[in-house]
């Protein structure tokens, strides 16, 4: 589609220019409110939960995933956000009744008879620029927002194998992030190339390594992975599952269902030319 064509070439574009358990917990059923501190649990790997009931798939629930990537103000860069969007979108999300949830409660819904909130909804930011400490962690604390935040391990704020430095996040403030119970970081590579074109001896690196870097950084299991570009295969998602990893997302279009297969599910990419018509017309099935 046109708005991903231009969102691949912009994220390329971005990106060359800035690059180069809880054992023994029931899931139980409940509502979760938004007024309460949210539950830190959950961003751990909820397949290691006690769980009450079978494991069956729910092909009926439904839910967007927003994708955003850095959320900083830069004129040109598809990739970025306006001045002010974002507070405008959070505000419209909290008054009509939106409720954030993070992966685990997504799968434990999915699988496990978990009982979501109204309105759910996951908030995704790509790449772990510096801009989402900035200027996103506190709109998150300010709202009771949960998003997960998608790291390139190899980029935790210096590429690993040179110690170049890059606008991304460092392990402290990713440390800080996922202390904080609003935000869970999950994969999303170890050097961000296109998986389709990696030779398969390279493939474990990118997908097992990387969640093995991430999970000694945020102390729990990766078990979310996003594929860099949106680009997967059958190999790549055969060595995603097993990785580890229980879910992927992809950037296909649209709100995200187990019918999509767990590991290629869809996802809702909001641009800085994304107007605030459009982000409410994207999500207007959601208040049916
Ligand atoms: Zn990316």
């Amino acid at each position: 589609m046109k708005v991903k064509g231009r969102l691949i070439l912009a994220l390329a574009l971005a990106f060359m220019a800035s690059f180069g358990c809880g054992k023994g917990v029931k899931v139980l059923a409940q509502e979760s409110n938004q007024d309460q501190p949210v539950d830190k649990v959950w961003p751990e790997d909820p397949r290691n939960f006690e769980v009450t009931e079978q494991k069956i798939a729910r092909l009926d629930i439904s839910v967007p995933i927003l994708e955003y990537h850095a959320a900083n103000d830069v004129p040109g860069d598809e990739a970025t956000l306006r001045k002010g969007q974002l507070q405008q979108e959070f505000y419209w999300l909290k008054t009509h009744g939106f409720h954030t949830i993070n992966f685990g409660q997504l799968y434990a819904a999915w699988y496990y008879g978990y009982k979501l909130p109204r309105r759910p909804i996951l908030i995704t930011f790509d790449d772990g620029y510096e801009s989402f400490y900035t200027d996103v962690f506190p709109l998150l604390q300010k709202f009771r927002f949960q998003a997960t935040c998608f790291i390139i391990a190899g980029y935790v704020h210096t590429w690993i194998d040179t110690k170049v430095e890059f606008p991304t996040m460092t392990q402290a403030q990713l440390e800080q992030l996922q202390a904080s119970g609003l935000v869970d970081i999950e994969g999303h590579s170890y050097s961000h190339p296109n998986l389709t074109y990696v030779p398969s001896s390279r493939l474990e690196q990118e997908i097992k390594g990387s969640s093995e870097i991430l999970s000694k950084i945020v102390k729990h299991p990766i078990w979310v992975f996003c594929y860099p570009y949106g680009a997967y295969n059958s190999t790549i998602i055969h060595t995603v599952e097993t990785s580890g990893y229980a879910l992927a997302t992809t950037q296909n279009e649209g709100y995200a269902n187990l019918a999509q297969g767990p590991y290629t599910l869809d996802r809702i990419p909001i641009l800085r030319d994304t107007s605030f018509q459009e982000f409410q017309e994207i999500l207007a099935p959601s208040l049916q």
